[in-house]
This record gives C-alpha cells, sequence and structure tokens, in this order.
C-alpha cells in the first residue's frame, strides 16, 4: 500500500517502531537528528535508509513543517552516510519517494542512499 503524503503522521508506522527500538535494525550511523540502517531489501550493492529522528511524513511534510536546525541536522547526516561509507569518489544516488505516484510505502520520511555500483540511468521507463 502507498502513502498519502498529506495525511497526518501514524507513530505506528515501522520506521517509527524502529526509532523506539520496537524493532530491530541494521543501525550504520546515528546522531540527535538522524538514523540510518540497511534497507532490508537492496536494491543496489548498498542501500540505506537515512530518516530523520522527529514525525515527518515525507519530504514535503519536513520540508514544509521543521525548524531550520532540524533540515540541516538532517541533511548534514545524508551527506555524512555518504562519506562514511567512502561513497562520494565513486558516486552514490539519493532519492525520496513522495506519496502515490512514487509509491512511498512507509509513511515516516527517509531518503534512500544506493551505491556500490554502476547504477545506470535515473529512472527505468
Ligand atoms: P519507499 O517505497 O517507502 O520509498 O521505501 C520503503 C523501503 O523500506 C523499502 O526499500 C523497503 O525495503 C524498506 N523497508 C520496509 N520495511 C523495512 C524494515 O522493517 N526494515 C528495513 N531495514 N527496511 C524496511
Amino acid at each position: 500500500m502507498t502513502v498519502d503524503a498529506t495525511s497526518a503522521y501514524d507513530d505506528q508506522n515501522i520506521f517509527a517502531k524502529i526509532l523506539r527500538g520496537e524493532i530491530p535494525c541494521d543501525t550504520i550511523y546515528e546522531d540527535d537528528h538522524a538514523l540510518a540502517f540497511r534497507d532490508i531489501n537492496p536494491q543496489a550493492p548498498i542501500h540505506v535508509l537515512v530518516i530523520p529522528k522527529g514525525a515527518f511524513v515525507s519530504w514535503d511534510d519536513f520540508s514544509a513543517k521543521a525548524d531550520d536546525a532540524t533540515i540541516a541536522g538532517f541533511i548534514r547526516a545524508v551527506g555524512e552516510v555518504g562519506r562514511m561509507l567512502g561513497l562520494v569518489e565513486p558516486g552514490y544516488r539519493l532519492l525520496a519517494n513522495i506519496g502515490h505516484d512514487a509509491h512511498q510505502e512507509v509513511a515516516h520520511l527517509h531518503v534512500h542512499l544506493f551505491g556500490g555500483a554502476k547504477l545506470g540511468p535515473m529512472l527505468a521507463r
């Protein structure tokens, strides 16, 4: 089922449970603003999800409602994960799905970080 990006935040979503420690994850980075962990169904040799610690449904919700320090902290965390994984020189891809057409499945903002191989053109047609 895909997410309505305009809906209210539901704290029973799977990433909220991961943040509360109710469901395990393979954490690779954590700071005050963000948690990064490996995707359970990787689509590239390296596939990491970076999520903010606050309750935001999507990039739309986050960019509209988060305060500047929260936005800065999250974006810096995403960059830090890319550097930590040694992916800046070979390159990597970030992707955030927002709502139905983008096929967002989890209703807590997450940025996908893909790397570890040549990733090909941006979208399959
Ligand atoms: P979306 O389509 O919402 O952008 O992506 C959701 C991602 O979350 C998918 O890539 C999916 O594999 C991943 N995912 C769903 N449930 C879990 C989980 O319980 N643990 C982890 N690590 N990843 C999950």
